[in-house]
């Protein structure tokens, strides 16, 4: 098992597994922010371990609020469930490798707008952990160097993203940079539209507002004509 004849730290029973795997970040000088995905740092097995660590501490947290979880059958598995809600799903896209993504060349030598959307989207802020729900288009300006990849994984790449406590500006950024960095096009711009339910359930309790924003990259920050194609091509309405 030892292929190092380096000493070993003394053991590592006990420690919490959020401690060793940010030791290996911290070693790495890697970013964990919320919306930093952290799955090359987690070992085999150690997800299921993270999941009772948050479960215990979540505990706490429901002691804290004086929620008798012993006797209230609504919350005896709240702990657990809220756990699995964090890790499994809602902020999965932190935990897990980036879904595998089979790119093809562009046989058909494709150079138009191409529109994908709307994509709805789930995520939620980094400031309340409350629930970010809305839509995405994504613009792509091919060129014949451009790989193409099929219209559902838009979906996929952007739900990675989104399952991060996110910023909406910053979210947009990073799914640009990946579609960027997997698709190589002319262009590529996105727009995104939410609802941030941090100002409707509690804050200024404002249900209808909603964010908009874009990120453009390559020709359509160029071409003001080809950006107004793509705005006026998106069906966007309220
Ligand atoms: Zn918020």
């Amino acid at each position: 098992m030892k292929t190092t004849t380096s000493p070993q730290p003394a053991t590592d029973e006990g420690t919490p597994v959020s401690v060793r795997i940010r030791e290996r970040l911290v070693q790495a000088r890697k970013r964990f922010h919320a919306n930093d995905n952290i799955a090359q740092f987690i070992e085999p097995g150690e997800l299921a371990k993270l999941l009772d660590e948050v479960e215990g501490k979540m505990q706490g947290v429901l002691d804290s609020l004086v929620i008798d979880t012993a006797g209230d059958h609504n919350t005896g598995n709240t702990a657990r469930r809220v756990a699995k809600m964090y890790l499994n799903e809602v902020f999965n896209g932190r935990y897990v490798q980036a879904p595998t993504i089979t790119e093809f060349p562009n046989a058909e030598h494709l150079n138009e707008l191409m529109i994908v959307g709307p994509i709805t989207v789930r995520s939620a802020c980094s400031h309340h952990f409350c629930p970010v729900i809305g839509k995405i288009w994504i613009g792509v300006m091919p060129n014949e160097h451009t790989n193409v990849i099929g219209l559902s994984k838009y979906a996929r790449l952007a739900e990675w993203v989104m399952g991060r406590p996110q910023i909406q500006e910053e979210a947009v950024v990073q799914l640009a940079d990946l579609i960027m960095e997997k698709t190589q096009p002319d262009g590529l711009a996105i727009v995104m539209e939410a609802s941030h339910y941090c100002m409707a359930w509690r804050g200024v309790k404002d249900m209808d507002s909603k964010m908009i924003n874009s990120v453009m990259r390559g020709v359509f920050l160029k071409d003001s004509t080809l950006r107004r194609e793509f705005l006026a091509l998106i069906p966007r309405k309220g």
